[in-house]
């Protein structure tokens, strides 16, 4: 991958970055998304964001090789501290880490996203956090994708600013409210081998010599809630 050949998961990413934004991506690494929609005119600017001094250094080098340091800022800062006001940033991407860091990061300096009508977030695992977040923090969520690519699903989420954001059900966080009522292939064999991994845990922790009662109930919860889905939707 490189800012001219994006993987099929920032790709998709990018494509919900609104023509004409001023963009933060945090935790930007190389920053080949920002230099990507940089140099095919989708953004105007922004700030690439990184914690780590080595990704920072990537993302600096890369932005200056394609000689846009007039357009985008990279910027050594933990999360949302990346943004000050003078950025007018009105799009936020997060990718590629786990959903209780992404909602660590927008909810440790949440006053970061005045003037932010769009996020896109795409968390590794533990999506129903990021949806969650969402819902209570005047963000609605406008679509969702599922992608597969070297053996992994990715979920993208896209929200924008709202006053009242819909109050989703507990299976539509879980599961995500555009993906369930698409229930495209790569959510059923998503959900599929998360059943099987369930049902397998379940098995050995019923022959564990001490039986935990409370993880058995959460697993047995779990296992009935996906079977529900996947019948739901036909699987
Ligand atoms: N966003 C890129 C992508 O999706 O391909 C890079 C993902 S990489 C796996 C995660 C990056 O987030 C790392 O470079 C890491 O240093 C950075 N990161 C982790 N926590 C961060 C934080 N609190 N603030 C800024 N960057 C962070």
């Amino acid at each position: 991958m490189d800012a001219d050949h994006l993987s099929q998961r920032l790709a998709t990413v990018a494509s919900y970055v609104p023509q004409g934004a001023r963009l933060a991506d945090i935790g930007t690494d190389h920053a080949y998304l920002p230099v990507n929609l940089a140099k095919r005119g989708i953004i105007t600017g922004g700030v690439a964001g990184e914690v780590v001094p080595g990704p920072f250094k990537n993302a600096q080098h890369e932005i200056t090789k394609e000689a846009l340091d007039d357009r985008i800022t990279a910027r050594l800062a933990n999360g949302l501290q990346a943004i000050e006001p003078t950025d007018h940033i009105d799009t936020v991407a997060i990718a590629g880490m786990g959903g209780t860091l992404i909602t660590q990061i927008l909810t440790q300096d949440f006053d970061r996203l005045a003037g932010v009508q769009r996020l896109i977030l795409q968390p590794n695992v533990g999506e129903a956090n990021v949806r969650q977040f969402l819902m209570t923090h005047g963000f609605q969520l406008v679509t969702e994708q599922i992608v597969s690519e070297d053996g992994h699903d990715y979920e993208i989420l896209v929200a924008d600013c709202a006053e009242a954001p819909q109050q989703y059900t507990p299976e539509e966080v879980q599961f995500g409210p555009y993906l369930l009522a698409e229930h495209n292939a790569i959510f059923v064999a998503k959900w599929q081998r998360e059943l099987d991994r369930a049902q397998v845990v379940l098995r050995q922790v019923q022959s564990a010599h001490e039986v935990p009662a409370e993880k058995i109930a959460e697993l047995e919860t779990k296992i009935t809630e996906i079977k529900e889905v996947l019948q739901r939707v036909g699987a």
